[in-house]
């Protein structure tokens, strides 16, 4: 049986194994995946070093953010043969449930996630069901078109689809790393008004504020929502959006709402936010949100807007490493290098 190499979760908090395993084989209704080009994301963190999101099994192969090549498919599979150019949905949806007849694939009731519940793209040969994998369109080179599949999708799922963004409203972006910067541009896009980009780096900022934010606040700045207020002329912001996944930005993200504005919470944390008296909300009619992940739908209006030249994510990919590098790859995300928007492993031959 054929070998390849494979970063493989054994243990959180210890390196991954950087081993030799077969290659798999597809299932009736599943493709064989060369992979080109698979992210890292803040998600592996949490799973490989910090421990504090639990893995179905282990040994596991990491990696939710892979793009490659098909280079088998399985008896049933009808719609991808051998050469096309797809990119995995971060997890394996079945398809029929209801939220995934409602579009909703994240919130999947059988979803199986790549490097949580089965194995992912940190490895030379992966598969997956062909109906949750996504054709990429000629134009759109495997390193974006991965880290589209949660990088980018997970803001504009915030955004447009949680958020409701209304062309011409005032958002704020709280933590402006991966996910926070592709939020700057994306709002950008979308019409936003306003934009106010919230992050303790100064180089985060700088960053925000080159790629289309009006105003960039640091949070440990006692003034900080006083200048947001001189600036918008107004209380708050429409939409704050909250990727850090801490109480304290949770609570930022609140405290820069108007009356009416909506928070989003998308990053992931265990913390517990204190949340303003219920007259609050209910004076100001202002919401919480939760967003989780994307929709299918939203990783292809993606790859459109890249082919269509409105979305230039050329300068996104900060940091690329070998397979064998993978643990590398991972301490760069812990170590939150400055500069760094999404760091991709590149497996090659
Ligand atoms: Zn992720
Ligand atoms: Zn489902």
């Amino acid at each position: 049986m054929a070998e390849m190499m494979a970063a493989r979760l054994v243990k959180p908090g210890e390196p991954l194994s950087i081993e030799s395993i077969s290659v798999p084989v597809p299932e009736a209704d599943e493709v064989l995946i060369k992979v080109a080009a698979c992210g890292l994301c803040g998600t592996d963190i949490h799973l490989a070093v910090d421990g504090d999101i639990p893995v179905e099994r282990m040994p596991i192969t990491l990696g939710h953010e892979a793009a490659g090549t098909v280079v088998g498919v399985g008896g049933d599979v009808t719609d991808y043969k051998e050469g096309d150019r797809v990119a995995m949905f971060p997890g394996a949806y079945c398809g029929e449930c209801a939220y995934c007849r409602a579009g909703r694939h994240s919130l999947c009731e059988n979803s199986k996630v790549y490097g949580m519940a089965r194995d992912g793209g940190l490895a030379h040969y992966m598969t997956a069901p062909a109906r949750a994998v996504i054709p990429i369109p000629d134009g759109v080179p495997f390193e974006i078109a991965a880290i589209i599949t949660d990088g980018v999708s997970t803001p504009l799922h915030a955004l447009r689809g949680r958020g409701k963004l209304v062309e011409g409203e005032a958002v704020a972006v709280v933590g402006c790393g991966g996910l926070g910067t592709h939020a700057v541009m994306l709002a950008k896009l979308l019409g936003a008004g306003t934009i106010v980009a919230v992050d303790i780096q100064p180089e985060a900022r700088e960053r925000a504020l080159e790629l289309g934010a009006d105003l960039a606040l640091d949070p440990m700045d006692a003034d900080a929502i006083k200048t947001m207020r001189s600036h918008l002329g107004r209380r708050g912001v429409d939409l704050a959006l909250e990727f850090v996944g801490r109480a304290k930005t949770a609570e930022m993200a609140i405290k820069l709402l108007d009356k009416c504005g909506r928070a989003v919470f998308v990053g992931v944390g265990m913390e517990r936010p204190s949340l303003p008296p219920m007259i609050a909300f209910v004076g100001r009619e202002q919401s919480v949100i939760g967003s989780f992940g994307m929709d299918r739908a939203d990783i292809e209006d993606l790859f459109l807007m890249v082919v269509e030249g409105r979305l230039d994510l050329s300068g996104s990919v900060s940091a690329r490493y070998s397979l064998a590098d993978a643990n590398d790859a991972l301490q760069h995300l812990v170590r939150k290098e400055t500069g760094t928007v999404r760091v991709v492993v590149v497996p090659g031959d």
